[in-house]
């Protein structure tokens, strides 16, 4: 029960999980990269850095052209990526298909078709009274060399996620998978071998120390993906080096279901939310509320459903011993604060494997309680019965985190209007947690969830910088707003201050504006006469 990932990796094999937490066979071993000198995390910094410089420089659409023949390498190997992430995981080798390899084809294709769009400069919009012959445009340069940390619960999509628009967009991106799914780490970064030039997507294998390592190398931001607890580190290793970072962290994600709702689908859906991936899906549903009218009858179909499943071919094992734990921990905790067990509650061997945990239903009337205030992160679904929906939201929105939220409901419009009071990133109505794998939908949260978006082209908020070009064609010699400085200049700002708002009455703007006539010849005359008396200061040094 207490196995923890650490004792299954035999001695001197680095800090990799080594046995299948599906099959409990033993895995490939793999090697660590060295945390310093030749070949280690800064040299492959600086070899990705070179070849940023070169892809950069690539015309938009010779690298769309280089990154979409990725999207075939995903889906002819998509077979045998599913088994190494079921391998590594445990997850059901369907659940990787659908959820890991087709999703990441889909954001091949979204980001191939709209990447040149995005990236097309802009322009800015300038007032030509105030700013007279100007113009400008907002470039979307790359960001650089990106650092990307990842953790292990979808080995697959989720670098994909980030990789495929930051290298679109002509970045360089050195990829640390977690140390439980170096294996799939290492297919992602192959798919892109022999498209882009060499070192442009850099792979670091490691534990936290090489992820420290690496936020500290010469990387121009560090895209993290994980805990809290690590992503606190991470920016606090930003902040250092005054480097932007993004933090896509925990979830505690509550589904609320009304007393109109269609029972039978909130039943299902909220048990798919919380049992895919056996829990360990960071948009799990972890919090039921619903209304006291339907939550008996929402528990028992809940219950139904949860004892239909079958442990190993619908909910894999946990993916580590540490993750069982906690899983048990949380549940022993609501069992000992007076909460009701219906189903499961207990560790159980999956059958090739010791780490599973039985799908679990419990109803709980707690707000502190770990397994409602705590990322569970396992298969459990804790259900609350609340007097209305105004206390479902108070509740759902007392979480420190702030991932996903679902509303249950025949009424859409009402569900609609119930989002906005959610404190969440994505909230879906009827459905849960699946549009993570909607390339163009934004994911991101509020509050411990962290900063930092992906899905959308929000996502190139982060991983371009703008830079602004502005052209001028003014062939005056000096600028209205230049030195010298006079009252003439004073009264042309009060004048633009009353007409842009600051008059009390009509009748004022109509005079800041006869006002405005009278100044500016005036002011042009001061300028040119600024500019003569300018010019014969001038000769006067020159023939001295
Ligand atoms: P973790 O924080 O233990 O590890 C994540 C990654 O960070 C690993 O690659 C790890 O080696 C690395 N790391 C650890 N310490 C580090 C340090 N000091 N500096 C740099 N890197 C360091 O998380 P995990 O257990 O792998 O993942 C589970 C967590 O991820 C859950 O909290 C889950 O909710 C979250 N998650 C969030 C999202 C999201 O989109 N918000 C998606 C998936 C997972």
């Amino acid at each position: 029960m207490s196995e923890s990932v650490e004792s299954v990796i035999p001695a001197g094999s680095g800090p990799f999980a080594m046995t299948s937490p599906a099959t409990g066979a033993r895995l490939d071993a793999v090697e660590a990269t060295a945390l310093e000198g030749d070949g280690g995390i800064a040299a492959i910094v600086e070899k990705a850095r070179k070849a940023q410089a070169e892809w950069a420089a690539v015309d938009v659409h010779k690298r769309i052209k280089a990154i979409a023949a990725v999207k075939k390498r995903i889906l002819a190997h998509a077979e045998a990526a599913a088994k190494t992430v079921h391998e590594e995981t445990g997850k059901p080798e369907v659940e990787a298909l659908l959820g890991e390899i087709l999703a990441s084809a889909d954001v091949v294709s979204y980001w191939a078709d709209i990447i040149a769009d995005e990236l097309e400069p802009f322009e800015a919009e300038i007032d030509a009274m105030s700013y007279p012959k100007k113009s400008g445009l907002i470039h979307r340069d790359a960001r650089g060399t990106i650092g990307m940390i990842m953790p292990w619960n979808f080995p697959y999509a989720l670098p994909l996620r980030t990789l495929i628009p930051a290298l679109l967009a002509g970045n360089a991106v050195v990829f640390k998978p977690s140390e439980i799914t170096p294996r799939t780490g290492k297919l992602v970064a192959a798919l892109f071998e022999g498209l882009v030039p060499a070192g442009l997507v850099g792979l670091v294998q490691g534990g936290g120390d090489a992820g420290a390592r690496l936020c500290a190398a010469d990387v121009d931001l560090v895209v993290f993906t994980g805990s809290p607890a690590s992503g606190r580190k991470v920016a606090h290793a930003c902040a250092e080096r005054l480097i932007p970072c993004t933090l896509e962290l925990g979830g505690k994600d509550a589904a609320i279901v009304l007393a109109d709702a269609d029972l039978d689908r909130a039943a299902n859906g909220i048990v798919w939310g919380a049992m895919m991936n056996a829990g360990q899906n960071c948009g799990a549903v972890e919090r039921v509320y619903a209304e006291q009218k339907i939550a008996k009858a929402l528990t028992d179909k809940v219950i139904a459903a949860t004892r239909a499943l079958r442990v190993g071919d619908d909910v894999g094992p946990l993916t580590t011993a540490a993750q069982r734990d906690t899983v048990a921990r949380h549940v022993e905790a609501a069992r000992a604060a007076g909460a009701v067990v219906h189903v499961g509650g207990e560790a159980v061997d999956a059958p090739r494997s010791k780490l599973g945990y039985q799908p679990t239903v419990v109803t709980i009337d707690a707000e502190d309680n770990p397994l409602v205030a705590d990322e569970t992160f396992g298969p459990v679904v804790p259900i609350t019965a609340v007097a209305d929906v105004d206390e479902a939201i108070r509740r759902a929105n007392a979480s420190r985190y702030g991932l996903t939220a679902s509303v249950w409901t025949a009424d859409v419009r009402r569900g609609e209007a119930l989002a906005k009071k959610l404190r969440a990133g994505v909230v879906t109505i009827n459905n849960h947690s699946f549009t993570g794998a909607l390339p163009s939908a934004p994911w991101g949260g509020v509050g411990e969830t962290g900063w930092g978006i992906t899905g959308s082209p929000l996502a190139l908020d982060h991983l371009t910088r703008p830079r602004f070009v502005c052209v001028d064609r003014n062939r005056a010699a000096r600028e209205m707003w230049w030195y010298p400085y006079s009252d003439t200049l004073k009264n042309i700002a009060l004048a633009f201050a009353r007409l842009r708002g600051g008059a009390p009455s009509i009748g004022s703007r109509i005079g800041a504006l006869f006002a405005l006539i009278g100044l500016l010849p005036k002011r042009m005359g001061e300028l040119k006469a600024a500019t003569k008396s300018a010019a014969v200061l001038d000769r006067g040094k020159s023939a001295s």
